[in-house]
């Protein structure tokens, strides 16, 4: 029976638990997403995990990888509504700030983190559950967001240490201009139908943009020679494009056009952009964006442009892993060592004492019958890490004394330091 159970109670397929030590490098992660955003003045904005299944559906496109195929939908079973895990943020954070009216005074600047649901195939740097940081500008129309918005990715992988990342840039236009290619399009694919695939045939006359995006190899020439978008743009789109181009230049941050980045959600218009690597096989894309000034109005709101990007924070940790830039583990700065029992309250009132001092200390948990020998006690101080062992030993104790000894460097003496005035010794367990 127990078997069975624990059989059955894993974590769903594709879906993982993130453990320490290793959800430390979230957290670390996490720190410098918050510390990037601050200095960029974008504020947090925190949405549902379940949103109307419409709102994707209007927001990312009917004829989308993520609407046909990867959505978690489901119908509440308490009244009916249709509802839907959020495969991705932006629309939920476009349907908020619709919502709650807040582009009335200007422009506003979020991001956000969290997880996102896809139902796609697991695998490395695929999963069913994965997480995206996501920053958003909402209300500003010129090209001087969007680079602002690709250079704040440039300064997170420098803040994270993350080599190994190109930028790839495309324009995408306006709607008449992709109607304009759209029509050619058809009419190019249509000349070719015998090297379509099924996808490709399905999405000819529904999505033909989105065959530019196959990653089947048989059609990669096909879709090489085919008519491009950028012939298809008019002035001020070439202008918006140029002048984010300019700005890249001037940052010294270096791209490459590439004419078929189209990205999967129907809302983008303009810019639009992808972080991508060679180290991660076919999940290569670490972060993806572009303007979406259609969107907000698409799902209700009133008009105003927008530009954002997300990334996929498991994928940026394994590319960080791979290029063996992640952090060690944190470990704590002392371990204390309790002999006895009836020690407990002097004992445990300096390691308060401690901690607000700054100082982080593991205790050693006690059992049902004691807090355990000696010997077992500082077998378990070497292995947390901790740089030295706090002994409550009873002769240090009756002086009004601990031992501290330091467990990682051979040459270094143990003293004995005063349990009434911590503040006098706090900084040396500091010291690394
Ligand atoms: P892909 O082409 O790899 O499926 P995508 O175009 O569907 O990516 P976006 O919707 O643009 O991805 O999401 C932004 C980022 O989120 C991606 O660049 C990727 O880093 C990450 N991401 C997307 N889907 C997943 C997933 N299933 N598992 C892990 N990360 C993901
Ligand atoms: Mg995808």
């Amino acid at each position: 029976m127990a078997e069975q159970l624990k059989a059955e109670l894993k974590a769903v397929k594709g879906m993982n638990d993130i453990l320490p030590p290793d959800s430390a490098r979230w957290e670390w992660f996490e720190d410098k997403v918050r510390a990037l955003m601050a200095r960029y003045g974008y504020l947090n904005l925190r949405t549902p995990i379940v949103e109307p299944t419409t709102l994707f559906v209007r927001g990312l496109g009917e004829v989308t990888d993520i609407v046909e195929k990867e959505m978690y939908s489901f119908e509440d079973a308490m009244n009916g509504d249709k509802l839907t895990l959020r495969p991705e943020n932006t629309a939920g954070v476009v349907r908020a700030v619709a919502e709650h009216s807040l582009l009335y005074d200007g422009g506003k600047r979020i991001y956000y983190m969290g997880p996102m649901f896809r139902h796609e195939k697991p695998q490395r740097g695929r999963y069913r559950q994965f997480h995206q940081v996501g920053a958003e500008a909402l209300g500003f129309a010129g090209p001087d967001v969007d680079a602002e918005l690709i250079l704040m990715c440039r300064a997170l992988w420098q803040d994270l240490g993350l080599t190994d990342v190109r930028l790839e840039l495309n324009s995408l236009g306006q709607p008449d201009e992709r109607r304009a290619h759209r029509d050619a399009l058809i009419a190019y694919f249509e000349q070719h139908r015998d090297q379509l695939d099924a996808d490709a045939q399905r999405r000819l006359h529904s999505n033909p943009l989105r065959i530019l995006d196959t990653k089947n190899p048989a059609m990669q020439a096909l879709v090489e020679a085919a008519p491009r978008l950028m012939d298809f743009l008019g002035e001020a789109s070439l202008a918006h494009f140029d002048a984010v181009r300019a700005v890249l230049d001037a940052n010294g941050l270096a791209y490459r056009i590439n004419p078929r980045l189209v990205r999967g959600m129907d809302y983008y218009n303009l810019t639009v952009f992808e972080w991508v690597t060679d180290r991660l096989g076919s999940q290569g894309t670490v972060c993806g964006g572009g303007r979406y000034d259609y969107l907000i109005e698409q799902v209700g709101g009133k008009a105003a442009p927008a530009v954002g990007w997300a990334l996929g924070v498991e994928r940026v940790l394994e590319l960080l892993k791979e290029l063996g830039a992640a952090p060690a583990a944190p470990v704590p700065d002392a371990y204390a060592v309790v002999p006895d029992r009836e020690s407990l309250g002097v004992v445990m009132r300096t390691l308060e004492a401690l901690r607000a001092a700054g100082v982080s200390v593991l205790m050693h948990g006690g059992g049902k019958d004691g807090q355990g020998s000696m010997k077992s006690q500082f077998k378990r101080a070497d292995a947390s890490g901790a740089r030295y062992a706090l002994v409550f030993g009873t002769d240090e104790l009756a002086q009004g004394m601990v031992a501290v000894k330091p467990l990682r460097d051979a040459t270094a003496t143990q003293t004995l330091r005063p349990l009434a005035d911590v503040s006098a010794w706090a900084a040396q367990l500091l010291d690394a």
